[in-house]
């Protein structure tokens, strides 16, 4: 796999405010922050995206996004916080190894994230929902 600026950060060959660190996972500031604190947690194994990662790391990730987000609620006074993935260029994807965002998130913010469109029939939503079903097999 393609070496990133995030290969770079965890060999610490760059600087970044690291927050967490565990054998298979760390955490670092995002370097142009939605708002202070939000946070990068990644695998150190590495992966493109979710579609590629182990099942180990996903697990060492999410358990340190686990951990994480109460922290990163306390030292920064939000009430809420996302927890967002972008997964694919077409998803806003930017840097391509796998990378979770902890954005902690304020009263009044004035932040969006998507608007929802309801099916048009419950026949659309059958269906994409049997499909996925059927993928999963
Ligand atoms: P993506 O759009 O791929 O989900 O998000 C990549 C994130 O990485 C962006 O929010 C961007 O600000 C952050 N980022 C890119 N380069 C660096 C860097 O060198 N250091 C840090 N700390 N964050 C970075």
């Amino acid at each position: 796999m393609a070496e990133t600026i995030f290969s770079k950060i965890i060999h610490k060959e760059i600087p970044a405010t690291v927050v967490y660190e565990d054998e298979q996972a760390m955490a670092f500031l995002d370097a142009t922050p939605v708002h202070p604190g939000h946070t990068l947690v990644i695998p150190k194994e590495a992966s493109r995206n979710l579609l590629e990662i182990s099942g180990e790391s996903w697990g060492a990730v999410t358990e340190a996004v686990r951990k994480l987000a109460p922290a990163i609620m306390k030292a920064t006074g939000a009430s809420g916080i996302n927890i967002l993935m972008n997964n694919g260029q077409v998803a806003g994807q930017v840097v391509f190894h796998t990378h979770i965002h902890l954005i902690p998130r304020f009263e009044g913010d004035g932040l969006e994230l998507w608007h929802g469109t309801p099916y048009k029939t419950p026949e659309e939503s059958k269906e994409i929902g049997e499909k996925i079903i059927e993928a999963l097999k």
